[in-house]
């Protein structure tokens, strides 16, 4: 087993074992040879992931010595806030975090009736492509570790002191493109010694990567899967999503009723409305076609235009349009609420800006 060691991947900063990416079972034997008695990694474990604590400094019970020796041999993933906004409008904050080799990433904190979501990064930048995203300009930097994805959630929850009850994987970032980490993330923070957060509370959204997505369809997991459709036919796709060139709406569909048929859950089509672009009445039509056979959820998104691309926002009645077309076919379909409007709401705008600044281009 190449990766047993969720601490030894590539991603890992400086050649030691990052002790918060590492599953329970992994732990134990991590400190069984190092000649701990079991009950120790239990209470790390619990340090860690439920009282989420910010160094081994911090876990009391613990003997000072192997908390030094902790410091010797493992890297303890702590992001710290570099920059909070919060929405006058309706309290969502958005958080840029420092990693520990200098890469920043940023998560939002929104509150909503049934609780408290957490967006998260999975990757620093993207590589990706989509025309209307920001997080995606500079390229991809590098994958984030399972812990660091952990750890957006651990750190918003000890600063606002509140519990997150949902999680999105929807920031920067193309998650199935850091397949094992996410993989790795999902099952410590959906784990019962852990936050144990409801697989069904947990939404991991995609551009598309076929086999990705029938791989994790074979994980059998309980979450919901969202696909960043954004266009009803491949050569309108193609325009939005150089990931359109490798895989075909064809083949995304296929892969979608794949992961209905594995998991029992409904797909979610994330659909951006761009002004002129895809927000025509055969537009509709067509997303109801492919929405049917599959039962699934169509989620609207209004575009939020960046300054580096002149897209533009569909009007008001318009989306109200699609969405009334979409719902008299039958076909259940919510519009994003748009969240933070007011503090660099898009995917990307405040990490963007944030590196700008540091390399004084403001
Ligand atoms: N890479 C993943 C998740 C990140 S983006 C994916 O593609 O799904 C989360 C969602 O926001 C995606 O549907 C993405 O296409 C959309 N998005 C990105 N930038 C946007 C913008 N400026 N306006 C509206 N939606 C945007």
């Amino acid at each position: 087993m190449g990766d047993r060691l969720y601490g030894k991947l590539d991603d890992n900063l400086d050649g030691r074992v990052d002790i918060k990416s590492l599953s329970f079972e992994e732990l134990k034997e991590e400190l069984a040879a190092r000649g701990e008695k079991a009950f120790r990694a239990t209470q790390m474990y619990e340090w860690m992931h439920v009282k989420l604590a910010r160094s081994f400094e911090e876990m009391t019970n613990l003997s000072k010595s192997l908390r030094a020796g902790c410091e010797e041999r493992y890297t303890y993933t702590s992001l710290v806030p570099v920059n909070v906004q919060e929405s006058k409008i309706d309290g969502t904050k958005k958080f840029l975090f420092g990693l520990a080799d200098g890469n920043v990433v940023e998560s939002v904190w929104m509150k909503y009736q049934h609780g408290n979501s957490v967006c998260i990064s999975s990757q620093v930048g993207c590589r990706m492509g989509c025309s209307f995203c920001a997080s995606t300009l500079d390229g991809l930097e590098r994958n984030l570790t399972p812990s660091e994805m952990l750890d957006q959630i651990y750190a918003i929850t000890r600063l606002t002191g509140e519990r997150v009850s949902n999680v999105v994987v929807m920031g920067t970032g193309e998650p199935m493109d850091n397949y094992d980490n996410l993989l790795k993330f999902l099952k410590l923070l959906t784990d019962e010694h852990g936050l144990h957060i409801s697989q069904r509370n947990v939404t991991v959204s995609t551009c598309g990567l076929v086999p990705r997505m029938r791989q994790l369809a074979q994980e059998h997991l309980q979450i919901t899967l969202a696909l960043s459709l954004h266009a009803t036919t491949d050569e309108k796709r193609r325009r939005l999503m150089p990931i359109a060139n490798r895989y075909s709406i064809e083949e995304l569909m296929d892969a979608c009723a794949y992961y209905f048929e594995q998991t029992g859950r409904r797909i979610t089509f994330e659909y951006s409305l761009v002004g002129g672009v895809n927000d025509r009445e055969e537009d509709a039509r067509e997303l109801i076609e492919l929405a049917r056979p599959l039962c699934c959820h169509v989620n609207l998104i209004p575009v939020n235009p960046i300054k580096e691309r002149d897209y533009v926002q569909s009007d008001k009645e318009c989306i109200i349009r699609f969405k009334n077309k979409l719902e008299k076919n039958k076909i259940a379909v919510t519009i994003r609420r748009e969240m933070g409007r007011d503090i660099d709401g898009a995917c990307g705008q405040l990490r963007r800006r944030h590196m700008t600044r540091e390399a004084g281009q403001v």
